[in-house]
């Protein structure tokens, strides 16, 4: 297929504030493939109930998650940029979809194992077939990049499984959906106390949040975890050491990067000083989305009118896709 012609489709859950994960896991790359690809962005505003039934700060966090989007650089007229439950289509997708989803493979999967012993006291069918929406979600608008961070390959994967089981029973429908990032590797962004990722609704203190103001930022880098240093040249170098350069990557410049680098190499390395630069570095680049932010969320009127245009998008490419799925189903009576 013609790269310019495939489509883009991605989601976050407004189940908290966006942090640095989602932006270099997914927001960095839909701000570079608005410019390339017909792109459909959404707030995955009902993935968010099989976690959150609690629904008394969903409009909030829809608001703020929506002007985060657009504070990272998202051009709401370049892009539809929708919330998931505008598009009623989306449920029918993911009940046919329900369908050619098996019980076992869907049990298997990691982050419903991880989710099912986290919120142990809610277990719900919805947790159960959240890769079977996340597939809906894609393929409604017959999209076939999906710019997205490392844990959710394995989604991915699903709904490669999931298109192929629909394209084999009913024709050729639907592209295969592949994971996208524009440096090739899949991004993880690891959380700050080195266990496992930064992530909204988990470690709040290892998790750096784009409305973090500067005080906090610093607070956080500086907790960190370290140790004594290096005691002999070239030691590699434990996870949450590596866990720090990772992070000085995203927002350092390569001189000081290499500086850091040599200093560990050569046993002289100070880790006050290397997280007192990169806390200066995160909220040099923190600082400006946050206040765009806070500035956007205050205008609810250009809010609703932003949702209002991307349902209307959002919705136009539902529609014709739908129209595809139930004729190749053979759900057209009349
Ligand atoms: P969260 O796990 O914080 O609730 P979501 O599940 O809504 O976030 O994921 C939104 C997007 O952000 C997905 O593309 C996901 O891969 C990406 N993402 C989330 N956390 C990270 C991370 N720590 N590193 C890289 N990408 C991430």
């Amino acid at each position: 297929m013609d790269k310019q012609k495939q489509i883009v489709m991605s989601g976050i859950r407004p189940t908290g504030y966006l942090h640095l994960g989602n932006y270099f896991g997914a927001l960095r790359n839909y701000v570079k493939m608005q410019e390339v690809y017909p792109c459909f962005f959404m707030v995955a505003d009902l993935h968010s109930l099989t976690t959150h039934p609690d629904t008394s700060f969903l409009k909030e966090n829809v608001h703020r998650v929506l002007a985060e989007h657009i504070a990272c650089g998202l051009n709401p007229d370049l892009v539809a940029l929708y919330c998931q439950s505008h598009v009623p289509e989306t449920a029918e997708l993911y009940l046919y979809l329900n369908m050619l989803a098996y019980k076992g493979e869907l049990e298997k999967t990691v982050t419903f194992k991880d989710k099912a012993r986290l919120h142990s006291e809610n277990v719900n069918a919805g947790l159960l077939t959240y890769p079977v929406l996340q597939t809906a979600d894609i393929i409604l608008h017959r999209a076939s990049l999906v710019p997205v961070g490392k844990d959710q390959e394995q989604h991915l994967e699903m709904a490669r499984n999931f298109v192929q089981r629909f394209n084999h029973r009913y024709g050729q429908v639907f592209p295969e959906p592949q994971a996208f990032n524009f440096g090739n590797e899949l991004v993880k962004v690891p959380s700050l106390d080195g266990t496992g990722k930064m992530s909204k609704s988990e470690n709040n203190l290892a998790t750096l949040y784009l409305a973090d103001c500067d005080d906090t930022i610093r607070k956080k880098v500086m907790k960190a975890k370290t140790d004594a240093g290096p005691t002999a040249p070239n030691t590699p170098r434990p996870d949450y050491i590596e866990n720090l350069f990772l992070l000085m990557q995203l927002v350092s410049d390569s001189a000081t990067i290499q500086l850091f680098e040599e200093a560990y190499r050569s046993c002289t390395i100070r880790y006050g000083d290397m997280k007192k630069q990169l806390a200066e570095d995160m909220i040099r680049f923190m600082a400006p989305i946050r206040d765009k932010a806070s500035q956007l969320q205050k205008d609810k009127s250009y809010l609703e009118k932003i949702m209002k245009q991307g349902a209307e998008k959002a919705g136009a490419s539902a529609a014709a896709t739908m129209e595809i799925v139930r004729n190749a189903m053979g759900l057209n009576y009349y």
